[in-house]
């Protein structure tokens, strides 16, 4: 394990869908209280495939091939999700 994901806050919600197609508003939730996002984020973008895996930092595999792609940035997903989670 690498330090970080020791104050990853995932590890204490492993009972939600990190699989998801769509991140599960309770996953935002984590995430967005997450102190490593920034990091876990560059982690899931750095091309190794066993971390590309799921959702990490709010966002699913597609939302980070559009991201690696320069299609969106990652602030675009995330305000979308804060819009999506207000209504
Ligand atoms: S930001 Fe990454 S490390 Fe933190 S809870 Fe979400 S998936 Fe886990």
């Amino acid at each position: 394990m690498r330090e970080w994901n020791r104050q990853a806050a995932c590890v204490a919600n492993t009972e939600l869908d990190w699989f998801a197609d769509r991140v599960p508003d309770e996953i935002v939730d984590v995430c967005n209280r997450c102190p490593v996002m920034g990091t876990c984020l560059m982690d899931a973008l750095d091309g190794n495939p066993e971390r590309e895996l799921g959702i990490r930092a709010a966002t699913t595999e597609q939302d980070r091939r559009d991201i690696r792609a320069g299609r969106r940035e990652p602030w675009q997903i995330w305000d979308r999700q804060k819009q999506l989670h207000l209504i």
